[in-house]
This record gives C-alpha cells, structure tokens and sequence, in this order.
C-alpha cells in the first residue's frame, strides 16, 4: 500500500492479502494437506523451536488457508490475534477453559449452549460458576469474588435483545483483575467492536453473521496475542480446529459482511418498523426502535443495530405458534444469521428446556417470536408476517 492512512473496515477485509501465491491469485488456494515437508532436520528444527515461521500440522492450526482466514477475523475486530475453530462452542468452550479456571460470572441471557458448557461440563470440573441475570454493576461487582476470574456475556443478548454496558463491565471486571469475554455473534463486528470498548475476548459463532449463508459451522476468537497464545493450546489438544475447506469458505464469505450486515440492518429496522403498533402485536424489542429499553445504550456502543428481532403476539404461545406456522418466507427454523429469514419461538426451542417459571424470570414470554432478518425484499417479508398474524388472530375476539 503506497500510503500510510489507515484503511477503512470494507477495505482491509477485502484486500487482506497475507497469502501471495506464484500464480497471481489473490487468495489463498484451498491448502488441503496435513503436513509439510522440509529440506532438512535443521530446517524442521527452526520451525519446531519457533526460530523461524513455517507449517508443521494443520491440527496445530498452522495451515495457510485458516492463518489467512485468521488474518481476516482479527481484522474485523480490531484485535492482534485470531484463532479459527470448528464451531463457536468450540471457540467459547477453549476460551472457558483456558481463561475461566479460577471461575466464571456469566452476566445475563446466554446462549443455551454456553449454559449447559458452565452448569453441566465446567462445574462438574471443579470450575466455580455464577449465573447473574441481573447486570447491573453492583451484582458484578460483588460476585467477583477471586482474582483472575472470567466474565462472560452476549450482547444484545438472546432473545430479549438485552443490551449490557460493556463500557461500565469491563471497568468493573478490570478493577476486579478479571478478564471480560463477549460473545458477539448476534452484533457481528460490522455493528459492535468489544474490544474498542474494552472487552479482552470476543468468541463468535461464525456459522452465523460471518458464515452468513447457513452453510458452514465455525467459530472465532479475537483477542490480544498473548490471551489467544494461551487458547491455542487447548484448541489443539482438543482437536477443535476447523478444516481448511471451510475456512477458504468463511474467508469468502467475510467479503462480503459489510455489506451483507448493512443491508441486515435496513431490513430489519424496516420490518420493525411496520410490526410495531401492528394488530396483534403487543410490542416489538429491536434495539433501533426508540422504545426499546437498551436503544440509548445501543446508540453508544454499536454502529448498527442487526438483524436479529423479538415481537411479542396477542394472545400468547398458542396464537405465536400459528403465527410461526402460517408463515410462507420465514422458515421455521433454529440458527440466525444467514441471507434467508428464520422464525422461532423461543418458548419451545431455545428456552424449552428451562421451564416457564425460569423464561418468566428472564422475561421470555410465551407469545414471543425471535426473528432473524434476512436479505430477501423487506416488503415480502412484512407482507409474509402481517398475513400470518392476520389468520393466526382471525379466531380472536379482540378488536382488531
Ligand atoms: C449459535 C450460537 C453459538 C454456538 O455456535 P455454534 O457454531 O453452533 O457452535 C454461540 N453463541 C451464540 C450467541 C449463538 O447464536
């Protein structure tokens, strides 16, 4: 690059060239192999005691295609460092392990995947667990309890679309000498950088905004080297690397997440826009509508409010289930992210398994639909929703 000005986000994720390859092409071909073989032991020597830079075996992570796609992640967060895994449990599950040992505060609604690692996998270990719903700061404060503790969180979080303060976390877990670990996925960085706003850690489910296509599973972690130096090893012992097909995979698609996320974005405030106030509809929680609680919080700490949504319908979790079922473009489906609109009712997937009382302290409803906006024409997508709130209510005795 002839100049020294910094470039912008769409730019260096588009000219990330770390690969240079005889032929001129300007990405990484798809390097399948396993190993690589050196001229002599001396030179094999160098590599293993780190005297010199090379590949060695691509379960270590050392592999061209995912060091490039690594490249690309860090990049994307504005972070020294990043490593590629296998799925985002895989990525939050290292990350846990490697940093959360002396104990880990979970503060608000996480993914239940994350829940059943803590309550089922980590306490069992030995690892001492807190789950804080609430996330105001005193409750943090007074559960870091150790130093060197791990504080994890999602924002916005699933599905109330709750926005934690990360700015006033990670004074409180940095005073406490505690690292602070966000899972990002549902911002993607093109919306909210954690780290610029003090996080340590930021693990991704790249089978989601970064995949973007509901066609890969992968994970990410961005962080400062020496905190992702000290996740590469449990990453490769427990053989959590991804392979190198679907990392040329998610390199492609991280091209095109700008774009991709500004347009999330529009549609999404689109949709919102004309559900809130709809019949049927009690509210509306979507971080860029000026009545949802967080949306101030949200104006400071990200540059984009997503895609993801939850409406609340009339009548409760019978009326929301035909709603979901009358639905002709949405799919009913689990996951989020990709460039097709998914519907699910939180009540019977993601939070099933907790019980009602338990989603009532969360404030999960049963009426409650989690949408994830996808990159069809908004209009269909509106048209879609309002003719199957309109038969899901058609029976009810309210007025319209
Ligand atoms: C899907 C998801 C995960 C888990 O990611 P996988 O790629 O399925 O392992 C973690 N966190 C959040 C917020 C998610 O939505």
């Amino acid at each position: 690059m002839a100049t020294d000005r910094p470039e912008g986000q769409s730019t260096r994720i588009i000219h990330n060239r770390h690969h240079r390859d005889a032929f001129g092409s300007p990405y990484s071909p798809i390097y399948n192999t396993t190993t690589y073989r050196f001229p002599d032991t001396e030179a094999q020597l160098d590599v293993i005691e780190a005297r010199k830079p090379g590949y060695l075996y691509t379960r270590w992570g050392t592999n061209p295609t995912i060091q490039e796609l690594e490249q690309g992640l860090a990049a994307l967060e504005q972070a020294e460092s990043g490593l590629a895994f296998a799925s985002g449990m895989a990525a939050i599950s290292a990350t846990i392990l490697a940093h959360g040992q002396r104990g880990v505060v979970c503060v608000g609604d996480i993914y239940g995947g994350t829940q059943e690692l803590l309550a089922n996998h980590c306490l069992p270990l030995g690892i001492p667990v807190t789950f804080l719903l609430q996330t105001d700061a005193g409750a943090l404060e007074a559960s870091l309890t150790r130093p060197d503790m791990l504080v994890f969180c999602e924002t916005p979080a699933n599905p109330t679309l709750a926005i934690a303060d990360l700015r006033t976390m990670a004074r409180i877990t940095h005073g406490k000498g505690a690292l602070l670990a966000v899972d990002n996925t549902f911002a993607s960085p093109i919306n909210q950088r954690p780290l610029t706003l003090g996080a340590d850690l930021v693990v991704h489910s790249a089978t989601k905004y970064l995949g973007g296509h509901s066609d890969l599973t992968a994970g990410a972690l961005m962080s400062s080297a020496p905190l992702s130096e000290a996740v590469a090893p449990w990453r490769k012992n427990l053989g959590q690397l991804l392979s190198p097909e679907t990392a040329a995979l998610l390199s492609r698609s991280l091209r095109t997440l700008p774009v991709r996320i500004r347009q999330h974005n529009e549609n999404a405030m689109t949709v919102a826009q004309a559900l809130d106030g709809y019949p049927g509809v009690t509210r509306v929680l979507y971080p860029g509508l000026p009545s949802f609680p967080g949306h101030q919080l949200a104006v400071e700490q990200m540059s984009g409010f997503g895609g993801m949504m939850t409406i609340e319908i009339t009548g409760g979790g019978g009326t929301a289930t035909a709603v979901a079922d009358n639905l002709k473009i949405f799919l009913l489906a689990t996951s989020l992210g990709g460039v097709e609109s998914l519907v699910s009712q939180p009540s019977v997937t993601s939070h099933h398994d907790i019980g009602k009382e338990e989603r009532e302290k969360r404030g999960i409803s049963d009426g409650m639909l989690r949408l994830s906006i996808g990159l069809e024409d908004p209009s269909d997508l509106i048209a879609d929703m309002q003719q199957a709130i309109d038969r899901a209510t058609a029976n009810s005795i309210l007025p319209r």
